[in-house]
Parts: structure tokens; C-alpha cells; sequence
């Protein structure tokens, strides 16, 4: 099994998808539909849904974690406000060089600055309630190692959302279906979403779009901040 829901509704809904402006994005989403690259790029359905949330948020700072070939930060570059910026973590050499030729390509130098190396090295580094929006789509059995940096790093009122949480729906299955090699990841994942679902500094939700979508609002704002 490797959707999370009915196939015949998510070629559906693929085929509603807009093709993007921006050449550079336009250019990484047709070398994947062609095939000619494997990147592990957000699902055509969840760049929709980030673009919806990105237009209501409008953040100002947003943080990454997994930059791949820098499509998801390309996308969320176009939602920023003004003087908005995106600081995107990387850790694998091939990646990190496809994406500064793009963010090079579309001009967005500026308002994208790659961090080079392992997540867990760089986010302590990072500034506390800084963030907005935080990107979390990186290795899955880490996201729960993350997610205390992520609540001291969002802003109050802050989201983090995390992608590829369903796992390509093994999640929903029972452990001992499971391949043994997956049951780590299957475990954490499930105490990821068990943990952010339960916890009081956060209200959260799961969609069932694309490899699974966790929305997590960091509660403890003031709403006239
Ligand atoms: N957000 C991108 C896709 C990211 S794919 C998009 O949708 O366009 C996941 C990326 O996270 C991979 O390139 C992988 O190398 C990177 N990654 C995984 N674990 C990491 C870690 N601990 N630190 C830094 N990068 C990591
Ligand atoms: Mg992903």
C-alpha cells in the first residue's frame, strides 16, 4: 500500500493542480512528473494546501528543516511578508548544491539562507519564539527528537507543520504488519503524533493529503499581539 487514501481521489485531485509561475518551480515539478528525477518534494495537493495556509499567515519568518532541492522554500518564498525571510537546514551534499542553484535561478539569495548540516547540530543554535511557520520534512524518526526545538523556536501563535507523517499509511497499521526494518520509525512516528496531539502547548490535527500532513498551533499568544 503506498496511499494514504483512495487513488483514483488523489489522481483527482493532482489533476486540479495549478502548474506554478515561477519557471524554477515549474521546472523541478515536470522533471518529477516526467520521471527524470526522484526529488522528495511535497505532493502536488500539499504545495495547494501550503499556499492556502502561507496566504493566511503572510509569515515573516519561516524555518525548514529538509531542503532537498529548496522547491518547498521556493513556494513558501512567494508568501513571505515584506522583508520576510526563510532559513532552510540541509545535510546532504547533493541536495544542498541543486538547491543554492536554484534559489540562485529564481533570485531569492536574499531571502533564503541555507544552513548546512544535520538538523540536530543546528537547531539548538537557533533563537527561541522566533518563527512563525516552521517546516518540518526531514527524517521521519527524528521529527519527535525535534519537536521540543520546534515549540522553543516557534512564536507564540506560531505553526508548525509536518509533512510525511502517515508514512504512506503504514502508521495506521498495526506494528506487526509492519517490516521489521520500518517498526523503528513506525514507533516514533506514532509517538510523534501521539505527542503532538496530546500535548498542551499545542492544538493539533492530521490530514490525509499527500504522505500525511500534521497541522501544530503553538497555544500562548496573546491575541492582540
Ligand atoms: N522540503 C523539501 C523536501 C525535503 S526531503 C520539499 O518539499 O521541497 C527531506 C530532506 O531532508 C532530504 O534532502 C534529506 O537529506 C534532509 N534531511 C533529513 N534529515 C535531516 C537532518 N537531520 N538534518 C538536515 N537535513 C535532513
Ligand atoms: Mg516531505
Amino acid at each position: 500500500m503506498s496511499e494514504i487514501t483512495y487513488s483514483y481521489i488523489v489522481e483527482y485531485i493532482r489533476a486540479l493542480h495549478t502548474p506554478p509561475a515561477s519557471d524554477v518551480l515549474l521546472e523541478i515539478e515536470q522533471k518529477i512528473a516526467n520521471e527524470t528525477e526522484h526529488w522528495p518534494i511535497i505532493k502536488p495537493e500539499v504545495a495547494d494546501f501550503m499556499k492556502v495556509i502561507l496566504s493566511l499567515i503572510k509569515p515573516s519568518n519561516i524555518l525548514e528543516i529538509g531542503t532537498a532541492v529548496g522547491y518547498s522554500s521556493l513556494l513558501m518564498s512567494e508568501f513571505l511578508n515584506e522583508n520576510g525571510h526563510i532559513t532552510t537546514i540541509e545535510r546532504f551534499p547533493y541536495m544542498l548544491n541543486i538547491a543554492k542553484t536554484n534559489i540562485k535561478k529564481a533570485n531569492r539569495e536574499n531571502t533564503i539562507t541555507v544552513l548546512e548540516g544535520d538538523a540536530s547540530d543546528i537547531l539548538p543554535s537557533l533563537n527561541s519564539n522566533t518563527y512563525d511557520l516552521i517546516f518540518m520534512d526531514c527524517a521521519k524518526g527524528q521529527y519527535i527528537h525535534f519537536l521540543p526545538e520546534c515549540i522553543r523556536l516557534l512564536k507564540p501563535n506560531g505553526l508548525l507543520i509536518t509533512d510525511n507523517v502517515l508514512h504512506k499509511g503504514t502508521v495506521a497499521r498495526s506494528r506487526y504488519l509492519i517490516d521489521r526494518r520500518q517498526r523503528t520509525t513506525h514507533s516514533r512516528l506514532r509517538e510523534f503524533l501521539w505527542t503532538i496531539t496530546h500535548s498542551s502547548e499545542l492544538n493539533s490535527s492530521v490530514l490525509p493529503i499527500g504522505d500525511g500532513v500534521a497541522l501544530s498551533f503553538k497555544i500562548g499568544g496573546n491575541n492582540n499581539e
